[in-house]
């Protein structure tokens, strides 16, 4: 019976309602003075909250916008990419990361990862780099900084800026120095899955730059300057007052946040290894870079012996969440069929997209949640023991 019970109850992959509930009054004041004040686009929380997010990722410009695809994109009309031009940027991301370099004419050529951590190679990315290098992207997967130091310190002995996709790592550090304030520009985006999510879409771009963040902030808003004159040709790409309200809320609550994450992170690591999957060999734990601050976007395990898909069908069954991040590989996507792109061996990547999977992970979530989701896992495994005897 008991058993049934479980079984029927599932986990859930995410579950923002739970995360929000506690700060619904909060949120409910907030977003109610910006409906009283009629001031939907340019209200005072959004310059408030840029100035907060300048303070929490130690960068002295801020500018927000409409997404975190937009920030990418942005920040690549600023630094007049276009056809000719290659951008260094991993294979094993979102695909916002590699569209903004093909929107604008650009050559996306890509650099393998680490294995451990699943972030890109600063080694790949050094010997991908000729005279035609106009950016390197690092993608900050999973909450965790790439090699940040090393891929900063290649690309200023080129003179190459680095964007950082920072989207999945808002709070994050490496080297106790904030994921954003390391590169030209940081790429921040506040879908609401995100560590900072909003109620919608949104996103910013960081920079220790004042004159190139004006340059964002030129280009995010029609290249306008003053109205109606135009001096370059922008996009219209805005943070509206009602997103920026419920942020300065979630920012308020950041801190708790990630600690209720790294507690879930932590629960994971000991729970998989007490059960024994982590000696055998069948699933390999997130690895922690020692020099890294990791704030858990996602919690991402390896599956070995080819038995990925098997294992989240069996999960999906019992109504446990869990997704992959990221099945097929930016350089193997439809989209880009028939292209040819330049790159130095993308083993890692491919073997990442079969092994990868990421398991439940927010901060409300509960220790007898998680116990469900590593029966669920131990049990797999018994059942297909029993078969294999
Ligand atoms: C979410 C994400 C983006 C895009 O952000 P949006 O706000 O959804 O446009 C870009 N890069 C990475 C790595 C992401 O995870």
């Amino acid at each position: 019976m008991a058993q049934q019970n479980q079984a029927s109850s599932g986990v859930p992959l995410l579950d923002v309602n739970r995360d929000n509930a506690p700060h619904r009054e909060e949120f409910i004041e907030a977003l109610t003075e910006v409906l009283d004040s009629g001031r939907f686009l340019f209200g005072p929380d959004v310059t408030e909250l840029e100035a907060e997010l300048a303070g929490y990722c130690q960068v002295p410009n801020v500018v927000g916008c409409a997404s975190g695809s937009d920030a990418l994109l942005l920040s690549l009309l600023a630094l007049n990419i276009g056809p000719g031009d290659e951008v260094i940027v991993p294979s094993f991301t979102f695909f916002a990361s590699v569209s903004c370099v093909t929107r604008l004419g650009a050559t996306p050529v890509f650099a393998d990862i680490c294995p451990d951590t699943f972030n890109v190679d600063p080694a790949s990315v050094e010997s991908l780099i000729t005279s035609k290098t106009k950016a390197i992207i690092p993608v900050h997967l999973f909450g965790q900084c790439a090699q940040i130091d090393r891929i900063c310190q290649i690309a200023s002995g080129h003179d190459i800026p680095v964007v950082e996709d920072a989207a999945q790592a808002i709070g994050a550090a490496y080297h106790s120095r904030p994921a954003g304030s390391w590169g030209t520009v940081g790429c921040f985006s506040f879908y609401p899955t995100k560590n900072l999510g909003g109620m919608g879409d949104g996103g910013m771009m960081t920079s220790n730059d004042a004159a190139f963040a004006d340059r964002l902030r030129l280009f995010a808003g029609h290249g306008m300057r003053p109205r109606y004159y135009h001096k370059v040709v922008g996009i219209n790409s805005r943070l509206d007052t009602f997103q920026a309200a419920v942020l300065r809320v979630k920012l308020r609550h950041l801190g708790e946040a990630i600690e209720g994450r790294s507690t879930v992170a932590a629960r994971y690591d000991r729970l998989l290894t007490e059960n024994g999957m982590v000696d055998n060999g069948q699933i390999t734990l997130p690895v922690r870079d020692p020099n890294a601050f990791h704030v858990w976007n996602q919690y991402a395990i390896r599956v070995a012996d080819g038995r990925r898909d098997d294992l989240r069908s069996y999960l999906a069954e019992r109504k446990i969440g869990s997704e992959i991040y990221y099945p097929i590989p930016m350089h193997q996507q439809e989209c880009f069929e028939g292209m040819e792109f330049r790159h130095n061996g993308l083993a890692e990547t491919e073997r990442a997209s079969q092994e990868v999977l990421n398991l439940p992970v927010f901060p409300s979530l509960t220790e007898a949640e998680q116990l469900r989701v590593i029966d669920a896992i131990a049990s797999f495994y018994s059942a297909s023991a029993k078969v294999a005897a």
